[in-house]
């Protein structure tokens, strides 16, 4: 068996640790690219979400690679996630291939199902030692991936030399690569934590800062949003975003719960209270997280037509309201552009920028 699977932020250094351990040869998809987003777009359906095109794409690369076998998680509705597998296993086998396609849907869909996927994914072998080992080592390598991108879009902003921040973490995200135990993990942990500290910070006012909120893919895949984080860092923002990729996998798990996400759902009761699917609920506690927080703003980002953040977009607006918080909403797709992208998010944090020098007067200096 070779399998692939589709990216998502540094997912594929953490299977790249985990499979080799159970003994799963895989090829991990080339780094998503204007051709991975042409070929996903070409062969989904038009109204398909942007998610499912660039992950169809990441297939494909793979299948070309050589890969026999496709990985992917399967979701639940009530938007478009649920159909997202099936669709994509019937565009592959429609085109010919003979891949087989492993669903990991939650196992409220059925235990063996889910128990018989991951017996696949684990070589055929089910060892409850070794998977608990093997994943153990994955999850903390996968957690220490989003400490770094979480230190690099904070700091972003604070460090004099952003080039010895930007190497610092993608040596060690290199090295990560290599790890094969724990304690190997533990010493590349310590040091690059010390290297980020020993870089010098700027002297400084206090900074603009805002916060991400929105569905999981577009929020965390930098390849997708323009790096959106790097933009605001260097227009000295300092940025924090809400949307975690290792909360949004360990919500999935069978018996556990993110704390995280029942804090974000718990503030956002007073204006919406129901599942409306993705994140849709995420994003507007998050917002008002931000806004008690007393960030200057916040950015939305999702898929275009995303029905859930289309949902929770009306109902922020409200909070932002609400709070005297302004919300810049980015809608993204294969038709999104950069330069466009780029122009907005400058116009915002000028905005911003004026309204701390007003002291933050009221929402209409953001033409809301
Ligand atoms: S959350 Fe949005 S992008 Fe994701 S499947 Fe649902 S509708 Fe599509």
């Amino acid at each position: 068996m070779k399998a692939t699977f589709p990216h998502l932020a540094h997912l594929d250094i953490a299977l790249g640790v985990l499979y080799p351990t159970l003994g799963v040869e895989i090829i991990p998809p080339p780094a998503i690219s204007k051709k991975t987003i042409e070929i996903g777009v070409k062969l989904a359906p038009q109204n398909a979400c942007f998610p499912l095109k660039v992950t169809l794409g990441n297939f494909l690369e793979g299948i070309e690679m050589g890969a026999d076998t496709v990985f992917m998680a399967g979701g639940v509705g009530p938007c478009r996630f649920g159909y997202y597998g099936q669709v994509q296993k019937l565009i592959i086998e429609d085109m010919g291939y003979d891949v087989r396609f492993v669903l990991l849907d939650h196992p409220r869909y059925g235990w063996k199902q889910f128990l018989d996927a991951i017996k696949i994914m684990m070589g055929g072998r089910f060892s409850l030692v070794r998977a608990k080992r093997a994943a153990t080592l994955a999850w903390q390598i996968l957690r220490f991936t989003e400490e770094l991108e979480n230190s690099r879009r904070s700091l972003r902003c604070q460090v004099e030399d952003t080039h010895t921040l930007d190497t610092t973490i993608d040596r060690t995200l290199e090295q990560l690569r290599s790890v094969d135990h724990m304690g190997k993990l533990v010493r590349i942990r310590d040091q690059a934590r010390e290297a980020l500290r020993e870089i010098p910070r700027q002297k400084q006012e206090r900074m603009i800062r805002v916060g991400i909120v929105g569905e999981v893919y577009i929020a965390q895949e930098k390849r997708i949003n323009f790096n959106i984080d790097r933009l605001l860092g260097d227009l000295g923002v300092y940025v924090d975003n809400s949307v975690s990729t290792v909360e949004y996998i360990l919500h999935t798990l069978p018996f556990v719960r993110s704390q995280e996400k029942l804090e974000a759902w718990k503030l956002a009761k007073p204006y919406l209270n129901r599942f409306v699917g993705g994140e849709g609920i995420d994003s507007v506690g998050s917002t008002v997280r931000y806004a008690q927080w007393g960030f200057d703003g916040v950015i939305h980002l999702y898929p275009f037509t995303c029905m859930p953040e289309v949902v929770a977009k009306g109902i922020m607006n409200q909070v932002g309201k609400d709070h005297d918080l302004p919300i810049l909403h980015l809608a993204i797709d294969e038709h999104a552009g950069e330069a466009g992208l780029v122009t907005r998010v400058e116009a915002f944090v000028d905005v911003l920028e004026r309204r701390r020098k007003m002291g933050r007067k009221t929402l209409e200096a953001v033409g809301r």
